[in-house]
Formats: structure tokens, sequence, C-alpha cells
């Protein structure tokens, strides 16, 4: 079928440059449908009956380093970073999935018709010929595009059978596209959900991240609860599903996260800050407790920094994102109440966060109480926060920041390398948290002249209790909650 569309002119070139070597090449995939939807293409891919050999030939720049017959063909001088590489695959015909994840051998198919055959879904199985201007479209993918349905080719069971990740790919184009998912391949997901067990973390992982950074990630979150397959995300928030809490909050613990989690896309937050807000109640239904009349989750915050650890880990999400998602679920509940804030109060926070991430913490807490149907903090607030976390954020917050170092303390008092000159930098620091004025070598001087009178075992115990004091207490709120609720 005749169909015009822009093409940017190092697509063309690349595909021009096939057509004079003799070989039918056609743009596949993604950017077809994004054409067809009208919407900016993420990358270009191109399917020709060439072989690699045969395409490596015909580019002076290129890299090839897959099973798959990929050809990257770089265009150097590309200004859109979506065109410096195209990739150029060989038409493909899969064939014999034993182990429901990938085809057991990668055959080269003879026409375009089989390349598309093998794909996952209709609106993905459409075929652009440049040079005719021809939209090939043997499994009417325009028509579910413009009924807004994700479909697959072929009969659903043997398609997610051959791949399982499917269904999350499927899942991930609702929330992407907001697309329905078409009723029998919905009922296929739930037939063929345990089947995602044999999917490595690391497939599972890039879907789950191309949900989270999509516009409406809760869509596609609802789906998986309700088709059983949320659990291959994590089982801990299957657990939050009907979890009912106080009357402040309207929804349940698994409702509230989902509209957290939306408002932080809708703000266009960065990855770690989304997860933070997905997960920042996760470990509410280990900690729900009936006391003095109302639900009580003491110390949810703590027991959901170690979940969402492990919930991470298992995924395989690299280490920087882990700590940073850590590190905000860990301090979600700091200071609710403004009247009796004090500056070392927010101190301690911006400390216990780390400056690179007390400005997420604010969105994360924003992010909570949207999800909770709560409005924003009022502007006063909210300014009132930021005004003190601007000028703690001058303050020294760490043993580095002090006007004093280890190095000086042991030429000042003569103690040897050891711990005592830990102790007495953590003692001096929790005076400065208290009072930033206090930073001073004059004063810092004076003070270590006082610890070292003190007998060796004092020293000890106001080191220890200092240091308690400036780090979170995680450990021993770990301990007593779960002695108390008896969580492993
Ligand atoms: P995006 O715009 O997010 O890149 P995409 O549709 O290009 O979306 P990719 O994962 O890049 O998605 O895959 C490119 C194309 O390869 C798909 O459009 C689809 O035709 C095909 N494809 C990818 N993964 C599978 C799969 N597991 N099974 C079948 N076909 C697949
Ligand atoms: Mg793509």
């Amino acid at each position: 079928m005749k169909h015009k569309f822009e093409i940017p002119e190092e697509v063309k070139n690349i595909s021009q440059s096939l057509n004079d070597a003799g070989f039918e090449n056609y743009l596949v995939g993604g950017c077809v449908r994004d054409l067809v939807i009208e919407k900016k293409p993420k990358d270009w891919d191109i399917a020709t009956n060439a072989t690699p050999e045969e395409i490596i030939k015909i580019f002076p720049k290129t890299f090839y380093e897959n099973e798959y017959g990929t050809v990257g063909v770089v265009n150097e001088s590309a200004m859109d970073d979506s065109l410096k590489t195209v990739e150029v695959t060989p038409f493909r015909l899969e064939s014999g999935y034993s182990d429901f994840r990938r085809p057991d051998k990668v055959t080269w198919g003879k026409t375009i018709l089989d390349d598309l055959a093998r794909r996952d879904f209709t609106m993905n199985a459409l075929a652009y010929d440049i040079r005719k201007e021809e939209l090939f479209d043997p499994f009417k993918g325009q028509e579910d595009i413009k009924k807004k349905l994700i479909r697959t080719v072929g009969k659903p069971e043997d398609r997610f059978g051959e791949d399982a990740l499917r269904m999350f790919r499927a899942l991930r184009f609702a929330s992407e596209l907001n697309f329905a998912i078409e009723h029998e391949t919905q009922i296929a997901i739930t037939k063929q959900a345990e089947l995602l067990g044999h999917i490595s973390r690391e497939r599972v992982r890039d879907e789950f991240i191309k949900i989270m950074m999509s516009d409406a990630p809760a869509l596609a979150l609802e789906l998986a609860a309700r088709l059983g397959i949320l659990k291959f995300i994590s089982p801990e928030l299957e657990k939050g599903i009907g979890v009912e809490q106080n009357k402040a909050h309207a929804y349940t613990v698994w409702e509230h996260l989902l509209r957290s989690l939306n408002h932080a896309a809708k703000k266009n937050f960065p990855l770690y800050v989304r997860l933070a807000a997905f997960f920042h109640d996760v470990a509410k239904p280990h900690t729900k407790a009936w006391k003095n009349n109302q639900w009580t989750f003491y110390g949810h915050e703590v027991v959901g920094a170690r979940l969402v650890r492990a919930v991470l880990t298992d995924l395989r999400f690299p280490k920087e994102i882990i700590e940073k998602t850590v590190k905000l679920v860990r301090w979600h509940m700091f200071f609710s109440d403004i009247e009796e804030i004090t500056l070392s109060a927010v101190r301690r926070i911006v400390r216990n966060v780390g400056t690179d991430l007390i400005w997420n913490l604010i969105d994360v807490r924003t992010a909570d109480r949207i999800g909770t149907g709560r409005p924003k903090e009022t502007p006063y607030r909210l300014r009132k926060y930021k005004s003190m976390i601007e000028e703690v954020l001058r303050d020294p917050i760490s043993v580095k920041q002090l006007d004093i170092n280890g190095a000086d303390v042991m030429k000042l008092t003569g103690v040897t390398p050891g711990p005592h000159i830990g102790f007495i930098l953590e003692i001096l620091l929790s005076e400065v948290l208290e009072n930033p004025a206090l930073n001073s070598r004059e004063y810092l001087e004076k003070k270590v002249g006082e610890l070292c009178a003190l007998k060796s075992e004092e020293l000890v115990r106001l080191g220890k209790l200092a240091r308690i004091k400036n780090e979170d207490k995680e450990e021993k709120e770990v301990e007593k909650i779960k002695k108390e609720y008896k969580v492993q």
C-alpha cells in the first residue's frame, strides 16, 4: 500500500546503498510503528536479504558483534543521536524454542514475510519500502494501531510459549503507547504466566525499566497484578494488594504505591526517584500491627530499605541505582511535623540521605503525598523545607568537613592512630551538627583537649553514643522490628 513518510537522509542513504548493491531492504519494527502513530522513532532498523558479510562490504564504518546477524552502520556526522548507528539485520527466520526464551538457532529467512512473521505484535510487524514508498502490512498492524490494540502475530499461546518475555513486552507497550491488550492475548498471559520463571532477570529488568520510564507506568503494573505476572517483578509487590491502611489513607498499600509512582512519572523524575516512589511502602504489609486502636507500620521504612535492596539486586539493577533508591526509601519518613523541625534535624537528614539526594527526597515526599490523595505540601511549607535545606547545605555535615582532621588530633594529643581518633572526631561532629558555629579550629582544639583528659572507657562510651546519634540507627531498629514482627 502506498504511503509517504518523512525519512531522515542518513537512513535513506543507507537504504539507497543497499539498493545500489542489488539488495532488498525495508524499515522494520518499532520505527515503522512509530511513523504510523506519528511519534518520533527512538531508533531505525533495516531488514535486508543481504548477509552480514555483504552488508559490511557496502559501508565504510560498521560493527558486528552479536549472534543475530545485526550490523551497526555508523553515521559519524549525524546530529541526532538516534541516527548515529542504524542497525541493518538480515531477514530472520526462527525455529525451535525449547527453553521458552530464545530460538535454538537463528537462521536467515528468504523474504521479508519470514522476517515479519517471527515478530511479536502486529503493530511491530510492519515493513516500509523507502524507495517504493510502500507499507507492507501482512498481519493488519495498521488496523490494530488504529484501534490501539496490542495483539500477537499468530496465536498468543504459541508466541508466549516461544518467548515468555513477550508477556512483559505487551504490558510495556501498553504503558508506553496507552494501548489496550487484546482479550485473547490477556487470557493467554494468565494461562502461561509461569513460563516467565524461565526468563533471565536481566531481560525482565529491561522491560520493567521501560515500564517505569513510560508516561503511565501504573497501567502496566496494574495489568501485571491482574494477569498474575507481577510476582515476576517481585513477590513483595503482591503482598501490598488489598492491604488496608488507616482512615487518613483512602487507598490500599498497592493502590497508594501505584498512585505515587504515576505522579513521579508525570513529573518526569529520574528512574531511581520513580523506583523509590513505587517501593517506599513495600514493607508495610510486613510491619502492620494494631496498636492503640489503629494500624501502625512502625519501622516500615527500615525494613523497606532492606526489601528494596533485595528486590533490585535480584533484578540485577546497577549498584548506583540500588544505593540511591535504598536511601530514598530509608529516609522517606523524614520530619513530618514542620512546627517541630529544627535545623539540626534537617542537618541529620541531609547527612543521612546525602547532599546529592536531598532534593530527590523532597520529590519522593511529594509523590507520596499525592499518592495518598492529599494535596501537595502547601507552598509555604515547601518553601520552608527548602530554605532550611539550603541553609544547612552550607553547614558541615560530615567528619571530613570539620575544621580539624585526624592528623591534627594526633599532633595535638600525641594519641597514636586507632579507634580513639575516630571517636574524638565523631563527638566533635555531633556538637557541630547541633550547632555549626562550633566548627572553628579554636573551639575544636579546646574540645579535643577536654576529651583527652577523659578516661579511655569514658571517651569510648561518648564516642559510641555520638556515632549512634550521627549515623542512622538502622541496625538497632532492624533488630527490634524483626523481633517484634517476626520478619526474617
Ligand atoms: P522501542 O521503540 O522501545 O525500541 P521496539 O518496538 O523497537 O520499541 P525493540 O525491543 O527495540 O522494540 O525491538 C525491535 C523490534 O524487534 C520489535 O518492534 C519487534 O518487531 C521485534 N522484537 C523485539 N523483541 C522481540 C521478541 N522478544 N519477540 C519477537 N519480536 C521481537
Ligand atoms: Mg527499538
